[in-house]
């Protein structure tokens, strides 16, 4: 493995700028992104972008996202060196620990940060909605935290499917909210939670879980997930002979954690690969169009339909993806390609075994990107790669044995 020591002295200091930058009030991506909502939200959406913009640049705010994220989320959290995989793959893995966060995974640094400005903004209420349930136990935590109000939106066939996680919130002190229309599935609860946004704004935020929906979403979360790559950044810079891993990789389902990697990378010779599952892969299969108040990539047939999305990973399970993929992809910073549910769940069974570390199976995509390429072209023996760890798999195992 091609490690220097690490250097506990070493004061590398995070990038200040990383070329995926504020997109404007019209939060445009190239081609993509912007803000296509109903007249009767534009307001909120203004108010939100005006807030978090003073938000962002004030020091104090800054201050106590960061002391929140240390003190409570359990930030920074490590790189690990994959040393028994690396040398079995003729590779140096390097793992970005975001399992090791509170509540285990990524998801905690978007909804804090959204928390503290909704309390900022005078806000005495989240909404949320939630599909696998992930988004909205990480939501109802922040609002524990914060001592804010959370109501919940989930349809009721994800209801049935997930029953822990709606106790976890209800645990949590959250009300969980049904949703009977429709498929009674994901898009359902987002329509809900938007039309509950609009008729409670005054007190209400309405906090989405990754880097879509209309401007300035997808920038905001993007911005509150940026911790990890300039994080990792620093972490590579003690850990690597050359500095920066010759490739970034993260799982793609809306986009966030790979957006928060990214960022800490697009300004140096990093290859950057998001990892989408193959039922939902819309980066590789979708074509432009609007979904949830934003224009990107999106699954659907040749009438504009939306396509379900049907992944094994229902953390992956979108049919749409944050617009600046979108733009990544287009200007070609970023690739994407796709892993199968088998090759995902082939992938926690080798980490597990290897490391000791089950992942989550939204992030067994991009170890399973790594066990495919290394020793290929893509990933040349003696390469250094950097995975993000988006999650752990406890959540997972019931599924997993039903399958294994
Ligand atoms: C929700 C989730 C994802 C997918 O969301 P992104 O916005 O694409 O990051 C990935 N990994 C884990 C562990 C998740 O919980």
């Amino acid at each position: 493995m091609s490690l220097t020591l690490w250097n506990p002295e070493s004061r590398s200091a995070p990038p200040r700028r990383s070329g995926m930058d504020d997109p404007g009030s019209e939060g445009r991506f190239g081609r993509f992104g912007g803000r296509f909502v109903p007249e009767s939200l534009v307001p909120a959406c203004e108010e939100l972008e005006r807030g978090f913009r003073e938000a962002w640049a004030d020091p104090a705010f800054r201050a106590a996202l960061n002391q929140t994220l240390a003190l409570y989320a359990g930030r920074p959290t490590p790189v690990t060196p994959a040393a028994r995989l690396s040398a079995e793959l003729g590779v140096t893995l390097l793992l970005k620990r975001e399992d090791l966060a509170h509540t285990g995974s990524h998801k905690i640094n978007n909804v804090i940060g959204q928390a503290l400005l909704a309390r900022r903004m005078g806000k005495t209420h989240l909404l949320a909605e939630t599909g696998a349930g992930q988004h909205g136990v990480a939501t109802a935590t922040a609002g524990a935290l914060l001592g804010l109000d959370v109501t919940v939106f989930m349809g009721e066939r994800d209801m049935e499917r997930q029953q822990l996680n709606v106790f976890r919130m209800e645990l949590l002190g959250a009300r969980v909210v049904g949703v009977s229309s429709g498929s009674r599935t994901l898009k359902d609860a987002c329509n809900e939670a938007l039309r509950n946004w609009v008729g409670a704004v005054d007190d209400a935020h309405y906090c989405i879980g990754s880097v879509l929906g209309p401007h300035p979403y997808p920038w905001m979360v993007r911005e509150f997930q940026r911790v990890i790559g300039e994080e990792a950044r620093g972490q590579c810079a003690d850990l690597l002979t050359h500095g920066v891993p010759d490739v970034v990789v993260a799982c793609v389902g809306g986009g966030s954690n790979a957006a928060g990697v990214f960022a800490g990378f697009v300004d140096t010779s990093a290859r950057l690969v998001g990892v989408e599952p193959e039922g939902g892969a819309a980066v590789t299969f979708g074509q432009p169009g609007v979904l949830h108040g934003f224009q990107s990539y999106v699954l659907q047939d040749e009438s504009g339909q939306i396509l379900e999305a049907t992944s094994i990973s229902a953390g992956l399970d979108y049919p749409g993806v944050g617009p600046e993929h979108a733009h990544l992809a287009d200007t070609g910073r970023a690739s994407y390609v796709t892993m199968s549910d088998d090759e995902a769940v082939a992938a926690v069974s080798r980490l597990a075994r290897t490391e000791g570390i089950l992942p989550a199976l939204e992030s067994a995509h991009a170890v399973a990107w790594v066990l495919r390429a290394a020793g290929t072209a893509d990933l040349p023996s003696g390469s250094t790669v950097l995975v993000n760890l988006s999650g752990r798999g406890d959540k997972d195992a019931d599924q997993l044995a039903r399958l294994m």
